[in-house]
């Protein structure tokens, strides 16, 4: 007895993950697709965001870090 509503066994789309190159389940039973892991795509995101973060700070000379009100040297001084 088969019932006319019976659910096809959908087959998950394997993908390759973008960090290991794993086989990944792009489907949404996997929430961290296209990566196969919560692993992998914290990895991802945390280079992409260390690499973003990393720039900005590295063409910033260090005399730029200094007090940006200014206001205590020049009144110490004064
Ligand atoms: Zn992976």
């Amino acid at each position: 007895m088969t019932t006319p509503d019976t659910p096809v066994p959908v087959k998950p789309k394997r993908v390759s993950c973008p960090n290991c190159g794993g086989d990944s389940i792009y489907a949404i039973s996997n929430p961290f697709r296209p990566f196969c892991s919560q692993r992998c795509k914290n990895i991802d995101l945390g280079a992409w965001a260390s690499e973003s973060f990393r720039m900005p700070v590295n063409s910033m000379p260090e005399d730029q870090l200094t007090d940006p009100d200014g206001e205590f040297s020049s009144s110490a001084n004064h």
